[in-house]
């Protein structure tokens, strides 16, 4: 899952980039309207989160602008203005939520989590499977046979983004752009890294599922049913 942050006070910016990215989150950070503007049209984000307040652009504005360009992607609002009239006109731009600072962390991953399971995103899935593995994304746990595997926070974010394309194969450009952020090479062999900590996880089970690699372009997760 990746997140684009609009945000121009650095230390908020550094606590939600360390904080994110600690949960296994991809994310790339804009300090002003016009670059959040510039990120969210040229990557794929699956969440931004826009501050209020922003030079160049506010992210009222931002907003606005976005849905305005017929996207889609699920925006939360952060700011310190907490009047009702400020939440309505923050919604009405076509915000999906609305946090007013200061805020709990905990509260923030929860409506993430809220915002990341609406139906547009997932289909209303919570629980994505593959032969005998399943994976719940609200309790963030992978089970295969009745066992859990335990994961790192990337291993489970790669494994979420292979499931939610299961059968189809996926490129290495696309696995870098949601599973890390901007600033990861999609050349170095980090990706295929990763992979292999996964099929050694899955490695003595009884599988009927397997992440094969295609070569020259990426990996395809398949079932054997
Ligand atoms: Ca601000």
């Amino acid at each position: 899952m990746r997140i684009l942050i609009v945000e121009d006070e650095k230390k908020m910016a550094g606590f939600l980039d360390r904080g994110l990215r600690a949960e296994g989150y991809a994310v790339d950070i804009a300090y002003d309207g016009e670059k959040g503007w510039e990120y969210a049209v040229t990557n794929e984000y699956d969440v931004l989160i826009l501050d209020w307040m922003l030079p160049r652009m506010s992210g009222v504005d931002l907003c606005k602008k976005i849905r305005n360009e017929g996207r889609q992607v699920p925006i939360l609002i952060l700011t310190a203005r907490d009047t009702v009239e400020d939440k309505i006109q923050g919604l009405d731009v076509g915000a999906d939520d609305y946090l007013t600072k200061p805020f709990s962390f905990d509260e923030l991953l929860a409506r993430l989590r809220a915002l990341l399971r609406r139906p547009h995103r997932l289909k209303d899935k919570t629980v994505l499977e593959c032969g005998t593995m399943t994976m719940d994304l609200i309790k963030r746990r992978v089970v295969v046979e009745g066992e859990e595997i335990a994961l790192s926070q990337k291993e489970f974010s790669l494994l979420e983004y292979l499931l939610r394309h299961e059968g189809e194969v996926v490129s290495r450009t696309a696995i870098a752009e949601h599973v890390w952020d901007l600033h990861f090479d999609p050349m170095s062999n980090t990706i295929d890294v990763y992979i292999n900590f996964l099929r050694k996880k899955f490695g003595e089970k009884n599988i009927d599922f397997r992440i094969e690699t295609v070569r020259g372009t990426g990996y395809r997760l398949v079932s054997e049913k």
